[in-house]
């Protein structure tokens, strides 16, 4: 069996915008266990000017605290670095690579779309939050398969569970969900799909400027955000939608208010 377990590593706050997470998932599996996105890493911690510059820590609100990150986290919950077998990464951006260091000896799973953006320059990537030379796993632009109409792109971690990237461009390049069997439905973690669950419900949702703002292609980033919409009103019985910022998808534990 893959068990799933919640884990927020890190927190971001730049006033007047709420508090927001980094909402990550742990999968632990007999073959091995798995970390989707890594949240604000050691690294980010003891060198944040040098790694994330204040620039973008006054801009984003990055908050450091080791106690925090996900390598700490994962050992006060009995797995070490070196137990984490797989990365999966939505994108590369600063706040979700930042844990990436911390787990060395991991392969990393991320679209060939979104690794070719940032291996070509693209400014909204740190490259020294990759210095360490990631075991890079690229996945796509083929094969798909259907995943409730996305062409979704199956990664082989040999887990019981079925774990697959599913194309969500617009944020990002090569932005993708991360789709989860747990039990008998899915989780999909959305990454940066949307910041705020309440985008969702509101086309015209007050963070709508800011992640236009912040997407490389904001028609494919509505579009995405349309196709969620549908996801959610067809299958929301059988797909639970997570996002990596909104705080009220935490369960409470974790500072959040979902139900565990
Ligand atoms: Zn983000």
């Amino acid at each position: 069996m893959t068990t799933l377990e919640h884990l927020n590593a890190g927190w971001l706050h730049a006033p007047p915008n709420p508090r927001i997470s980094c909402h990550c998932l742990l999968l632990r599996d007999r073959a091995g266990t798995a970390l989707v996105e890594t949240g604000i890493g050691l690294q980010d911690v003891r060198d944040p000017i040098g790694r994330i510059g204040q620039h973008l820590i006054d801009l984003a609100g990055f908050k450091f605290s080791e106690p925090d990150t996900a390598v700490r986290q994962l050992a006060r919950r009995g797995v070490a670095s070196r137990d984490v077998t797989h990365l999966v990464l939505t994108h590369l951006d600063p706040d979700h690579a930042g844990g990436l260091a911390d787990f060395p000896g991991a392969e990393v799973h991320v679209s060939s779309e979104e690794l070719d953006a940032m291996r070509g320059g693209h400014p909204r990537y740190l490259p020294i939050q990759f210095g360490h030379g990631p075991r890079w796993v690229s996945h796509g632009p083929g094969p798909a398969e259907d995943w409730f109409g996305f062409p979704a792109r199956r990664l082989d971690l040999g887990f019981e569970s079925p774990v697959l990237l599913v194309p969500l461009f617009g944020h990002t390049a090569g932005h993708c969900g991360v789709a989860v069997r747990v039990g008998p439905g899915w989780v999909l973690h959305v990454g940066d799909a949307y910041y705020l669950r309440g985008e969702l419900a509101d086309r015209d949702h007050p963070v709508g400027p800011i992640a236009a703002a912040q997407s490389v292609d904001n028609a494919k980033r509505l579009e995405t955000l349309e196709r969620l919409r549908v996801l959610q009103q067809d299958h929301g019985d059988e797909v639970l939608l997570l996002g990596y910022h909104d705080v009220t998808e935490l369960p409470q534990a974790l500072g959040g208010s979902a139900a565990a």
